[in-house]
Parts: structure tokens; sequence; C-alpha cells
């Protein structure tokens, strides 16, 4: 009998628990993963996110009744709307023009409760990782010491280590150490706030004052997510001035005109929960799925950081797990149990389309730069090269030769 391989999922948010639900349900794996946080910890997880149709069309074809279940707790995605910050339309885009399915508007941390919930006693939460590293009897492998309850634990002999540990990933830091950030030159806001709009705002759309958009969807139970942008210099960091609801209503609100009923409501409500606010400067970095010389896997933002603009980061994090588990599922029932091969495929599957969606993300980001004109912005986004590629994002989802 052949020992069952040893993997170790560093991260339970939403590429680790979608893997940890999966992995752990395979023979001829023995799956350890890691969390740092408590189990009801959302700490980190407090705005809503739209996620895209290719996320749900990946997870369907990976794990059908997981796809359901985040369906069931979502609103759907259905149209992108943009308008100018006085009401006047820009575009409809109905995404059934662009999508096979419906995406999702989630709240973050109930997103991450389904998934958890989802891999349930494969994640052993409040784990603090102490040391990450190669494991010193073998090259390929590697080695992980942390602490629970008290309790120190090392794991070695690790035959493959995932790091889906986020933005900041310690696993890639260890290894081949964090990538550097590109700054794309624009500031975001971001807020959860109880809908009190009656009715005002609903499915996914975009008011533009100038360059600076304001974006806002409901999300279930009762709230409505607004982020807003600010452009900034590369790399500068965010002016303190900028976090006043006075600065806000500068940036969002039209000058000598009346904003729409729903920008002005958006606009009010950022205002008072002007402190709360998450403020974040848009970036991306060079992805990496695999150690060259040990058996490592990066997936999600831990593997690409990419510019928020189209909605992508969770949505790509999911196409990730969803082809990593396929892409071992298969080769484990194969009898295929050499690690190695298994990074190969998933590279091969996920480098191209990556690098797509970051570039398209970028792209799309030009109405929200210094002095970019929203009516043009929005033009080329109605016209046939850019409706492709958002066609071939939401619908060609790259999940693997043998997947
Ligand atoms: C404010 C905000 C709004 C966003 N909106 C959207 C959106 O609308 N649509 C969209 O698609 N994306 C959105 N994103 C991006 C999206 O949230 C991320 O891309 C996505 O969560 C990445 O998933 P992941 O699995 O790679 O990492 P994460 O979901 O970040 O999970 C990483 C996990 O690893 C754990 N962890 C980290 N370090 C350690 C450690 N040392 N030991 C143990 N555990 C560890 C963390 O606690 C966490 O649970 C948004 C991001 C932010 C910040």
């Amino acid at each position: 009998m052949t020992t069952p391989r040893k993997v170790l999922i560093l991260g339970a948010g939403v590429a680790g628990a979608i893997l940890a639900r999966r992995l752990s349900a395979l023979p001829g794996l023995d799956v350890t993963c890691l969390e740092r946080v408590a189990p009801d910890d959302h700490s980190e997880a407090g705005t809503g996110l739209n996620v895209g149709p290719n996320a749900l069309k990946a997870l369907r074809a990976c794990d059908p009744a997981l796809a359901d279940e985040v369906s069931a707790q979502s609103l759907p995605w259905r149209s992108w709307r943009t308008s100018l910050s006085d009401g006047t339309l820009l575009f409809d885009l109905p995404l059934a023009r662009v999508a096979d399915n419906d995406g999702i508007r989630i709240r973050w941390s109930e997103l991450y409760r389904i998934l958890r919930q989802g891999a349930g006693a494969a994640i052993r939460y409040g784990c603090e990782v102490s040391a990450i590293g190669p494991d010193p009897r073998d090259p390929q492998r590697t080695r992980v010491a942390w602490t629970q309850n008290g309790e120190h634990q090392v794991l070695d002999g690790i035959d493959l280590l995932i790091g889906t540990d986020g933005r900041y990933s310690a696993t890639r830091a260890a290894f081949s150490g964090l990538p550097e950030a590109r700054h794309v030159g624009v500031a975001i806001l971001r807020v959860l706030v109880e809908d009190r709009s009656g009715g005002l705002v609903d499915d996914y759309e975009q008011w533009f004052n100038r360059h600076h958009r304001l974006l806002a969807f409901r999300v279930p139970p009762g709230h409505i997510y607004i982020a807003g942008t600010y452009p900034i210099e590369a790399g500068a960091p965010i002016p303190e001035d900028w976090k006043t609801p006075e600065a806000m209503r500068r940036a969002f609100l039209p000058e000598g005109r009346a904003a729409s009923p729903a920008v002005r409501w958006l606009v009010d409500a950022l205002c008072a929960q002007a402190g709360e606010a998450h403020w974040a400067r848009m970036q991306e970095s060079e992805p990496r799925f695999a150690e060259p010389e040990r058996q490592v896997l990066y997936l999600g933002d831990s593997a690409h950081g990419m510019a928020p603009t189209l909605g992508q980061g969770a949505t790509q994090a999911m196409e990730d797990a969803s082809c990593a588990a396929l892409l071992i599922e298969a080769a484990v029932r194969d009898g295929q149990l050499a690690v190695r091969p298994w990074l190969a495929a998933i590279e091969a599957a996920r480098h191209e389309r990556i690098r797509f969606a970051m570039d398209l993300s970028v792209r799309a980001t030009d109405t929200l730069l210094a002095g970019a004109d929203p009516v043009a912005g929005a033009r080329w986004k109605t016209e046939a090269p850019f409706i492709g590629e958002l066609s071939q994002l939401f619908r060609d989802v790259a999940l693997g030769e043998r997947a």
C-alpha cells in the first residue's frame, strides 16, 4: 500500500477553504489545513464582494453542492450599469450577454462562513504559524511549525505545501520573498452600510464624477456595499485629509448640478461612516504558482495580486482552487501520486488565464486615473473588443485539461 501524501494548506480563506473541503475527502492524501483566526472571527472580511460569473462556473464544475450553497446565500449579480453622478446613463450591460450564468453579491464574512463550514473539521482554527521552510532531510519537501491552544506542533516531510494565506503570504515570503507591488495609481475606500435607501440601490452600479467613481450594490441581509475611488500618484501614501466627509462630498457629488437620488443617498451613507472606511491602494503583483525547487503551490492572492476593478480577486481565487482541486483529484484517481506533475499541470492551466485577468483589470481601470474622461472610458467598454474580452473573462474558465 502507498503511504498517503502529506498535504498542508496554509490559510482557510476563499481558496484554502474550498481546497480543504475537496482534498480532505480524497483517499491517498493526508490533509492538514491551518487557519490563523477563530472560526467566527471575520474582522478582516468586513465588506461586500461581487464575485464574477466565472467563479461560480468554476466552482460548479468542481463542487456543485458548494456552489449551490454559496448561491443560496447570495443575491445574483446580473447587470453592470454605469452612469454619471447626476444620473445620466452611460451603459447598462446585462451580464447574460457576456456570461453563461449569473455572478453573485455577498458579504465577504458570509462567503468565508459558508466555505469554512463546507470544509468542516478539515480546518484547524487559531493556529499561529512560527516556522515555514524546507525539510532539512529532503529538499523537495517542507516543514511547518505552529502553536494551537498553547500546544506547539510540527509537521515535516510535507509532500505538498499549499500557500493560500492571502496577499501578505508568509508561505511565499519564506520561499521566494513577497512579490513587489505594482501600484496602479488609484486609492479605494470601502464600507458596508445598512440598506435604508428605500430601493435606490440594488444590482452592481457605478457613478462617475469626473475621475472619481462610486460603486455600490445590495448584499444580503439588508446591507449595501459602497466603494469610492480617488486617483493617486502611484505608490504615494493616502492623504489623511481625503478621509473626511467634506472631501468625500467634493469627490463624489457633481458641481453645479443635482446629484441623482442614489448618489445623494450613497454619499450621505458614506460620510456617516467615514471613520469606518477601509482604505487601500490598488496594486498588482507578479504571478507565481509553484516553487521550482520545492513542492510548494500558491493559489489566490498569494499567487497573484490584481487590480480590483473587475471584481476578480476572490473570483480568481475560486477559479484557482477549483482548478487545483479538479486536477489533483483526477491525478489521485488515476493513481498518479507524484506531486511535481500536479504543480506543472496547475501552473499550465492557470498562468496565462491569470495574466489575462490581471491585464484586463488594469486596462479597465482607465476611467479611475487622474484626468480620465468617464464618457469616453464608458464608450469603449460597450464596443465589440471589450465585450469580447469580458465574455472571455466570464465564460472561459481555465480548469486544466484533465479536469
Ligand atoms: C475591501 C476589499 C474588497 C474586495 N472586494 C472584492 C470583490 O468585490 N470581488 C472580488 O472578487 N474580490 C474582492 N476583493 C479581493 C478578495 O477579497 C481577495 O482577492 C480574496 O479574499 C483572496 O482569496 P484568498 O483565498 O487568496 O485569500 P484570503 O481570502 O485573503 O484568505 C487568506 C486566509 O489565510 C489566513 N492566513 C493568512 N496568514 C496566515 C498564517 N500565517 N497562518 C494561518 N492562516 C493565515 C487568513 O486569515 C485568511 O483566512 C476585495 C478585497 C478587499 C480587501
